[in-house]
């Protein structure tokens, strides 16, 4: 027999609907999918806590627990990014295990936990807590094709896993890029290697090959399948619950659920699909067969591509492609799975754009310094070099990351106490410890709801319509662009100058300034600031984003290159540098501030 683990409410969404699936629209249903008898549900982790704080205005923990009543019978689970928890950097231990004590105390059962590098130093203190609060270990190796990560590198650290207390394990192909081979020749490994807890395959549709790939995995004696209810299946989401149920009827793999009530649990979802037709994208409903040839997930450049395309400009669509298998190769082949994802993509976007290892983000610099721990591979040195200098081997630390970092749950507590008008609960606390800048807003009630269920689906004219039906319909500009003469043209058309990128299924719009080459980077929840005016020696924003951190106060002198600001932007960390010597005179935005490009931040004289 074969169990499944379902998708619908966590994954699918965050494949197909940008996340956006409300808890409304998840509790009608709950009773019916707590009939099926599944392995497991998710529901959680994932992207699913920052955009119910930053785009839904929900309570990520009232989810939960409401999630926990309407299913008693399911096991609920949610996927954690190890020391990264659910967010895009790492944690110091207090604050990982405080939230694995408060996710198994509203509702999580089974904690699927995935360290992007498979670094499993990073695994250890998220492992140990879960099965220390009762929670069942599901201990997961990110999938990639690269020459490092071979059956043995799987099979061996599976091996490993399962003595570090992993109840059961899982193949997380979260580009959906396993073949049938490497499917069965993994599982049928990991069996024969005398590995007795059950293991599980997790992938999506985006290949074309999963269906394939699922076949031999049971032919090779998989234990679980990861599937998602037929009407956000497929594409970049995973293969339909129903199909697989329905292939394995009769067979000794048989699941045994009620292919009935699973049509009916489907209708609810075709209702819910259609409700949230504005964000329907083409190419997430598509297979991707190239993700094979250059091991670059399609849901990462999806958007890329799309408008990449749109705007005649197929070189540089396939020179990002190519940077990006050569990045990753350059960097040690990590799987591109997030953080990992962003920290390759946007580094290789930068080197197009301004030339190889030009402009170098945050993240890379940390990415090789070891701070989101060891890379699969030996990153070259003359890579190490351009990007920490020439005393790079100073650089980096050869310990697990967040040894590193000091206890902050205690700060953090204190910190929002200082906030009388919010109510003081742990959850609270750990909203506002994993994000500061959108927590603290959402918790003092300042956030905003994108929509609410009751208004979709949403009208043709309303400012969220994007993806499907805005791909569908040239914009404007580029109509201007096609009718217009190119000596008219203010840029050569072959450039583009706007597009979209995808951080964990999430669209967000770059820009591309002509001059002074910076990505100009704004989410869609972003606020636009005051524009202060132009001085003398202004230091002006590149790009659209939050700043976070501001290193500098009037009267500080600093020299070019110094780090003024930093600012989050497509949720990386960028930084502001001086361009000269001189003295900050005055500063004009505070932490926390939504600023645009070509924002004047401060003067330095
Ligand atoms: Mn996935």
């Amino acid at each position: 027999m074969v169990q499944l683990h379902e998708l619908i409410l966590r994954d699918a969404h965050q494949s197909m609907l940008a996340t956006r699936m409300r808890t409304e629209d998840m509790l009608p249903i709950a009773d019916k999918l707590d009939q099926v008898g599944y392995f497991s549900m998710e529901v959680w982790g994932g992207a699913t806590f920052d955009v119910c704080i930053r785009y839904l205005n929900q309570d990520p923990w009232e989810r939960l627990r409401l999630l926990k009543k309407a299913m008693p019978n399911t096991p609920l689970q949610m996927l954690e990014r190890a020391m990264n928890i659910v967010a895009y950097w790492n944690f110091p231990d207090d604050v990982v295990k405080k939230f694995i004590f408060l996710a198994k105390k509203n509702g999580i059962d089974y904690f699927r936990i995935f360290d992007a590098l498979n670094d499993l130093r990073n695994m250890q203190v998220p492992m140990k807590t879960a099965k220390d609060e009762g929670g069942h270990v599901q201990a997961c190796l990110s999938y990639t094709i690269s020459p490092i990560h071979t059956v043995d590198y799987f099979v061996e650290k599976f091996k490993k896993l399962e003595k570090m207390g992993a109840d059961s394990l899982c193949i997380k192909d979260m580009a959906g890029m396993i073949s049938p081979q490497r499917a069965y020749d993994i599982i049928k490994g990991v069996k024969d290697a005398g590995v007795k807890i059950p293991i599980d395959l997790h992938s999506h549709y985006t290949s074309g090959m999963t269906g394939m790939a699922y076949q031999r995995a049971v032919e090779a004696g998989v234990d679980i399948l990861d599937g998602a209810i037929s009407p956000i299946s497929g594409g970049t989401a995973a293969p339909a619950t129903e199909s697989i149920v329905a292939a394995l009827q009769g067979t000794e793999w048989d699941t045994n659920y009620d292919l009935e009530l699973l049509i009916e649990i489907r209708k609810y979802f075709l209702e819910i699909w259609d409700k949230y037709r504005h964000l329907h994208r083409f190419n997430a409903l598509k297979v991707d067969p190239s993700v094979t040839l250059h091991q670059v997930p399609g849901g990462m450049l999806s958007n890329l591509i799309f408008q990449l395309e749109q705007q005649g400009a197929h070189g540089k669509y396939q020179e990002i492609l190519l940077e990006t298998a050569r990045v990753r190769e350059e960097l040690g082949y990590p799987p591109l799975v997030t953080p990992t994802s962003q920290v390759v993509g946007v580094q290789a976007v930068m080197n197009v754009l301004h030339g190889r290892y030009k402009v170098i983000t945050k993240e890379t610099k940390d990415y090789c310094r070891g701070m989101y721990g060891q890379p699969p591979g030996k990153i070259d040195p003359k890579i190490m070099k351009a990007v920490l200098g020439k005393d790079w081997k100073d650089e980096v630390i050869d310990c697990r990351p967040s040894d590193l970092l000091k206890p902050m749950w205690s700060t953090r507590k204190s910190e929002l106490k200082e906030h009388s008008d919010i109510e003081i609960t742990e959850e609270n606390i750990m909203t506002y410890a994993i994000y500061p800048q959108v927590g603290l807003k959402y918790l003092k009630g300042e956030a905003t709801a994108e929509f609410t269920s009751a208004e979709l689906p949403l009208p043709i004219t309303h400012p969220l319509i994007r993806g499907m039906v805005k791909q569908s319909f040239p914009k404007e500009k580029e109509l201007w662009l096609e009718n217009e003469p190119p000596e008219n043209r203010s840029g050569p058309a072959q450039i583009p100058t706007e597009f979209e990128v995808e951080v964990d299924g999430e669209p967000f719009e770059v820009k591309v300034t002509p001059t002074g080459g910076f990505l100009v980077a704004g989410g869609s929840g972003a606020v636009a600031a005051q524009k202060p005016k132009d001085v003398e020696g202004g230091v002006k924003s590149n790009m659209q984003g939050t700043i976070l951190k501001i290193k500098v106060k009037n009267g500080d002198k600093v020299k070019k290159g110094d780090v003024l600001a930093t600012i989050e932007a497509m949720k990386m960390e960028q930084e502001i540098l001086s361009e000269k010597d001189g003295e900050v005179k005055d500063v004009f935005i505070k932490e926390g501030a939504a600023v645009n490009n070509g924002d004047v931040l401060m003067q330095i004289l």
